[in-house]
């Protein structure tokens, strides 16, 4: 057998950082590696694994339209990407009355950023601090971290970023010239951090009165991640933009926009994508979704996570300074670096993330079984004794 890791190595680009581990299959919660050792994946495929690896619903779907039809451009209609459309606008937690599909959440946060500056004629955009939104250019200007953007520098221009869940200070920076306002419900990559509900809400109302755009980013905590849908509904917030992607197809590579009424209407040819509502990924959608509420798997997230935070807060350890999480986007910020943690945990069969340097980020699908997240906690609670000792 090759070694798949030396030779991916020898021709991989370089930008990513990997373990030295080659997985080669999933189902469910588990993954296994090419020697067969299995593994429990709270990785999640950095949460766009929601339904489960390999989950048959979803795989019968893509097999069924692969026979079908695979490539077809927006120049014409098609079911697939009809029933999309129409279900997501119908599960929107914004009222949408139109979707823009795309094939990443980098996309479908580029696509806010420009019809957010179409819709008003305005250019300026307030972000915030630890936000994490993509790496194109428009998607990597609204990211916060120095380390992603110092690089690439000159970005796009008249972007800012204000602190995170902090009313007074977004109410200062949020001015008649800003086009739109992009933020986390849970901010993810930038540590597991939930925004208070006086934020989200104040947020809002601050930008219907000066005239900006919401653009909500629930590209990792859309689709049931949080124990909703989607993390808007704890709060009833409203965006006039929601961009979601990860989960949305059952780990397939897709996008969306769902757009508000307080958007303008959009002009033929302002925007677009080629594989953007290709049908194949549509039809991957369409099954992934359904699966979803199906099974209930907002509902399962809700209380799995509630189970394991708890797990989790009962760890007696004076490595871990706080656990937070919505649902099933749990993180555990400790006082030391994370990255020894993970690959301890990794000789112990279980995967899990980083989020920023000290934030262990547990992404698992939503169809684990509670048995495994047991395991998990008692993995986490022996490394962090063993790195004690
Ligand atoms: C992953 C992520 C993105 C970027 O999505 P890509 O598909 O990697 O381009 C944007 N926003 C948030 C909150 C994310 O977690």
């Amino acid at each position: 057998m090759t070694n798949v890791v030396e030779t991916e190595s020898n021709y991989t680009s370089g930008v990513n950082s990997k373990r030295p581990l080659a997985i080669v299959r999933g189902q469910g919660a588990r993954v296994w590696d090419e020697n067969g050792r299995e593994y429990i994946d709270c990785v999640g495929g950095q949460g766009t694994a929601n339904v489960g690896h390999a989950n048959p619903v979803v795989a019968e779907a893509i097999a069924e339209q692969a026979r079908t039809l695979i490539a077809l451009t927006e120049v014409f209609y098609n079911d697939k990407r009809a029933a999309i459309e129409e279900k997501l606008a119908q599960i929107s937690p914004n009222h949408a009355n139109r979707v823009f599909l795309c094939n990443s959440g980098s996309e479908a946060i580029e696509a806010a950023l420009k019809l957010a500056r179409y819709s008003t004629g305005r250019t300026g955009i307030v972000a915030f601090m630890r936000g994490f939104h993509g790496r194109t250019m428009g998607a990597l200007s609204a990211t916060w971290e120095p380390k992603y953007r110092d690089p690439f520098v000159p970005l796009v221009p008249d972007f800012s970023h204000a602190p995170y869940d902090n009313l007074e200070k977004a109410r200062a920076a949020i001015t008649d010239k800003t086009a739109g306002v992009i933020v986390e419900v849970v901010q993810g990559e930038g540590g597991v951090r939930p925004g208070s509900r006086e934020f989200l809400v104040g947020l809002q109302e601050i930008c219907r009165e000066r005239g900006a755009l919401l653009i909500v980013d629930e590209v990792q905590t859309g689709f049931c991640r949080t124990g909703k849908m989607f993390a808007s509904e704890h709060f009833g917030i409203e965006g006039d933009f929601v961009c979601v992607a990860k989960s949305i197809a059952g780990g397939l590579p897709m996008g969306a926009v769902m757009i508000g009424e307080r958007v303008k209407k959009l002009e033929p040819m302002i925007h677009g994508t080629t594989f953007g509502g290709n049908p194949l990924a549509c039809a991957a959608g369409i099954a992934a979704i359904g699966y979803m509420e199906k099974e209930n798997l907002a509902g399962r997230a809700a209380e799995l996570g509630a189970y394991m935070k708890g797990r989790l807060e009962r760890i007696e350890s004076p490595l871990i300074r706080e656990v937070r999480g919505l649902g099933l986007m749990i993180g555990v910020e400790l006082k030391q670096k994370v990255t020894p943690y993970l690959h301890a945990l990794m000789d112990r069969g279980v995967l899990a993330l980083p989020a920023g340097l000290n934030v262990l980020r547990l992404l698992p699908p939503l169809v684990i079984e509670k048995s495994d997240l047991d395991v998990v906690a008692d993995a986490i609670e022996q490394v962090l004794q063993e790195e004690k000792e």
